[in-house]
C-alpha cells in the first residue's frame, strides 16, 4: 500500500496504476485515491512531497 499524500488515504497501488492515477516527480512514484487528488498533486507537488520529508 502506498498514502495518497493529497487526502492521506492508503491507496493499493496495483489498483492505483490501472486507473492512471499516480504521478512521477523527482523519481518517485506516488499514488493517489481519485483523479481529483492527482490533479491537486500535479498542480503543486512540492507542497505534498515536503509535508511528508517534514512528518519524518
Ligand atoms: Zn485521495
Amino acid at each position: 500500500m502506498a498514502k495518497d499524500l493529497v487526502c492521506g488515504m492508503q491507496v493499493n497501488e496495483p489498483d492505483a496504476a490501472a486507473k492512471g492515477l499516480t504521478s512521477a516527480h523527482q523519481g518517485h512514484t506516488y499514488y493517489f485515491c481519485s483523479p481529483g487528488c492527482k490533479r491537486q498533486f500535479d498542480q503543486n507537488p512540492q507542497k505534498y512531497v515536503s509535508q511528508q520529508s517534514a512528518a519524518r
